[in-house]
Parts: structure tokens; sequence; C-alpha cells
């Protein structure tokens, strides 16, 4: 299967601060091979996942930005559930160090038979999370008036082989896989190398920045981002709120995706006062040149295929 088939954003919800009758409180889950990270779980968060065709099995780590209830209050529905479905995996939750009180509450909010495998994994600073097949989970600090972490995914880079070089050189069968093991094989009697029949290819990068006013931090993660998903709370005519709240504006939005040089950028986490999405988006355009994504509830975003 390619990985742009495998490799997805499931948006649960595109509110910030309360639900509107058309939102979610935000909340994502991106798919990414047989990964499930599941951002930011608002309230209601454990329903959109039904809605969305998506289980709690599908969650193998959660990662919060902070603890405003708008990105965390959909926790105790998903610890629970993911304890009733018994689901069997190992499920770390990322989390701003400075939150444990907030973490424990959440995870221990009321009577249930707590048998998840939950391992709580507290961010205190900025660097690697975890690394796995998946590739690494980084953190980095971003501005908002409580501690706030934005993530990113990056997969390593890796070479993709050429059909037509390893027939030209008599490469087959057997010997691709020597030669992607060892980096040289020798066929009709020539030492082939592995650079000769192939070609770089970039790993796929996505990047979770949310909440945060501008900040050099948020460009850091999205550097390179294949898929950027960023909070777009305000527009321009609200600047100076976004600046005194510690959120973005979409033209912010914009100009991070395009500094950090981003594929797809998707915007979310909408301020109540617009209720119609497709201001941010076109607000947004006016700033950055690539595929802008206005999240709406229970839409799936493909992470762009590869370069
Ligand atoms: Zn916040």
């Amino acid at each position: 299967m390619g990985a742009s088939v495998s490799r997805e954003l499931i948006v649960l919800g595109t509110a910030s601060q309360v639900p509107t009758r058309q939102r979610a409180h935000n909340g994502y889950l991106l798919r990414w091979d047989d990964q499930g990270f599941l951002f930011d779980p608002g309230e209601g968060a454990q329903r959109q996942l039904l809605l969305a065709g998506a289980a709690a099995s599908d969650i193998t780590r959660i990662c919060v930005t902070h603890f405003h209830g708008d990105h965390c209050l959909g926790l105790p529905g998903i610890v629970q559930r993911l304890s009733l479905d018994r689901v069997p995996h190992e499920v770390p939750i990322h989390f701003p160090g400075s939150g444990a009180d907030f973490l424990q509450r959440l995870r221990h909010a009321s009577h249930f038979h707590d048998q998840a495998r939950i391992t709580e994994c507290p961010v205190d600073g900025d660097g690697v999370l975890a690394t796995g097949p998946f590739g690494t989970l980084s953190a980095r600090r971003l501005r908002h008036p409580v501690e706030s972490f934005g993530y990113r995914l990056a997969e390593p880079d890796g070479r993709r082989m050429l059909p037509e070089r390893l027939a030209a050189l008599g490469v087959r069968g057997p010997d691709v896989g020597v030669l992607q093991r060892v980096g040289t094989v020798v066929a009709d009697g020539r030492l082939v190398s592995l650079e000769e029949v192939s070609e770089p290819r970039p790993g796929q990068v996505a990047a979770f920045v949310m909440d945060t006013g501008w900040c050099e931090a948020a460009i850091r993660l999205a550097e390179g981002a294949d898929l950027l998903v960023i909070e777009s709370t305000f527009l321009e005519t609200e600047a100076e709120l976004a600046a005194e709240a510690g959120h973005l504006t979409a033209a912010q939005a914009a100009r991070i995706a395009t500094e950090a040089g981003v594929r797809r950028l998707v915007l979310t986490h909408f301020s109540q006062r617009h209720p119609n999405a497709a201001v941010f988006g076109d607000e947004a355009a006016a700033h950055f040149d690539g595929e802008i994504v206005v999240a709406e509830e229970l839409a799936r975003i493909a992470v762009p295929p590869r370069r």
C-alpha cells in the first residue's frame, strides 16, 4: 500500500473554546500506517471517533498540546473507552509536564475499571519524545498563556529504487534485497552500488501546532512539513486580540507555513465569532502559495503523496 493511502488526518472537531451548533470541540486523529496519533481530544472526541469510523483501538499514542479545556476535556472518555474496549497495546500520553495534576484528574475523572496500558510521558522541554517504525516524534514549546507544546512527526529519509536502472544493470530477484541491505551487490560480474539504482526519498513529515502566538518554534516544527495542522483562531482584523490571547490569525498561520516550506496547510481551531470558516482560507491564501484546507468536522485529509 502506498504511504499516501495509509496516512491521513481525520478531523474530529474544529472549534476553539466552545463547541457550536456546527462545530465540535477540536480533536484530530492522524493515521500513520499502523499507528494512530490522537491530538488534543476536546469534549465529544469519543463520539466523533465513532462517527469518523475509527475505533479506540486505532489510537496508539496521544499528544496533548496544553491543558485548556478545548484540548483535553475529551481525555476522560477516551481513556475509559480504551479500558472498556480492552485495547491491548500500550498507549503513551505526551503532555506538558507542568500540567501533571490536570492529567491525573482527567485520567481518573470517575469510577471505571482501569485496565488500559497507558504510559504517562510528561514533556518538559524541546526535543525527541519517541522513535519507532513511524519515525521520530518531537516537541517544541510554543507561546501561549499556559505551557503549550507543538509536535512534529518525521519519517527518516530513505531511498527509492529505480526499476529501469536495476534492469539496465542486471540486478534482479534476491540481489535487490541484498543491495538494499548491504549497499552493493555483484551483478553480471560488475559491482553495483545502491546510489546507482536508487534516488533519495525524503521522509514524510507532519506537524501539529496549537495553541500559540507567533513564534520561531512553530516554524521549526513545521519545517518542510508535508502536512501542517495549525491553529487559525482569528483573522487579521482581530490581530490585537490574537496576540493578547496567544493565538494566531489565519494570515500568521499561512506565513508560518510559507516560512517553513509547508506543502499542505490545514487550518483549524476557529473562533465562534466566525461561523463561516471559509474566511480563514481566504485570508490565508494571500500569504501562502501551497494547498490550503479549511478543516471541517469528520473530514479526512491525506498526507500529500511523497515528492
Ligand atoms: Zn489554549
